[in-house]
């Protein structure tokens, strides 16, 4: 049994009491999370506090101020997954302007502006916002979306990449979306999908759970219907990608064996962050990971390209969903 009780449910305003991960230590507290049946979500109990929040993103490193977030050889795959990403909306909309919503760095609005496109973004944490906009000379705006000044139907595209899990009102933030989307604009919102087998594996070790920062769980049902009751068409969804769903494997599993929690990821981060992974962790840790990781490489290969064609329930789910009342084309 888990410590708290029961969670909110800000999507249906409804409690609910069906636990189905307990006891997940994590910054702060010890977190529970809950299944509502009615939307198809789990949410993270407690729910830290507006100052707990913004505290676990100064600290964590969940968004480094300015420049490389990894070590170089990952910087050049996450340059290239920007890249994917990219000619994955063009397959939808050709070029226009673009909001991003959780934009981090820059980095993805960075390659659409090469590409032609308009840019905006949308970083919550102010100094992460600022950075972004000298680094790349970028417009990026903090602050809950009720603040954000942007012209209602102006934009034609905006995306939300692993953000929507990390909003106390995800249903809030969608709505926002549908009020600046142009009618037939694109949305494309990626979220961790916990009625993957990757989740039903890993349960309290699974990588992408990451308590208290994921406020809520999607599912594949859960996320679907949020965009429909939000008047949205869903003309797309993607069960595999490259980034989350294999390195969710990889470090699922090198969890699940009973090294170190996330050390691995944490050692991907800047050399200067090593010190910190490796604290606590014993020489059987560091040697497993090193027999391990390229073993678990394999097997998070075919694991990730197995679980997303053959049940369509991956690490993570990807939706393109169209505003409805398409009057512009
Ligand atoms: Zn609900």
């Amino acid at each position: 049994m888990g410590k708290n009780k029961q969670a909110l449910c800000t999507i249906c305003c409804r409690e609910t009491d069906d636990l189905i991960i307990a006891s997940i230590r994590g910054e702060f507290d010890t977190y529970d999370v809950f299944f509502c049946r009615g939307c198809n979500v789990g949410i993270t109990a407690p729910v830290p506090s507006h100052g707990d929040l913004k505290k676990l993103y100064a600290i964590g490193g969940y968004r480094e101020k300015t420049g490389k977030r990894f070590i170089p050889f990952v910087e050049y795959f996450i340059l290239l997954f920007r890249h994917m990403r990219k000619n994955r909306i063009k397959k939808h909309i050709k070029t226009g302007r673009i909001l991003d919503i959780g934009c981090g760095r820059g980095l993805f609005l960075n390659v659409m502006k090469d590409d032609g496109w308009q840019v905006a973004g949308v970083e919550f944490d102010e100094d992460a916002a600022s950075s972004a906009a000298s680094y790349y000379g970028i417009e990026v705006i903090s602050g809950e979306p009720h603040t954000w000044n942007f012209v209602p139907a102006s934009f034609d595209v905006i995306t939300l990449n692993h953000v929507l899990e990390h909003i106390p009102d995800p249903k809030g933030l969608v709505a926002a979306c549908n009020r600046l989307l142009k009618a037939g604009g694109l949305l494309v919102i990626a979220v961790p999908d916990l009625g993957g087998t990757q989740a039903q594996v890993g349960k309290i070790n699974w990588f992408h759970l990451d308590v208290p920062y994921h406020l809520y769980h999607f599912t594949n049902k859960g996320i679907s219907s949020l965009l429909r009751a939000a008047s949205f068409n869903i003309v797309g969804k993607r069960h595999f990608d490259l980034e989350y769903s294999l390195f969710g494997w990889l470090q699922t599993l090198l969890n699940i064996t009973g090294i170190k929690k996330n050390m691995f990821y944490e050692m991907l981060k800047a050399p200067r962050r090593w010190k910190t992974a490796l604290a606590g962790a014993s020489k059987k840790d560091i040697l497993l990971t090193a027999l391990l990781v390229p073993l678990y490489t394999l097997v998070s290969m075919v694991f990730s390209l197995f679980e997303s064609y053959a049940s369509e329930a991956g690490g993570v789910v990807e939706v393109f969903a169209l505003k409805a009342g398409d009057d512009t084309k």
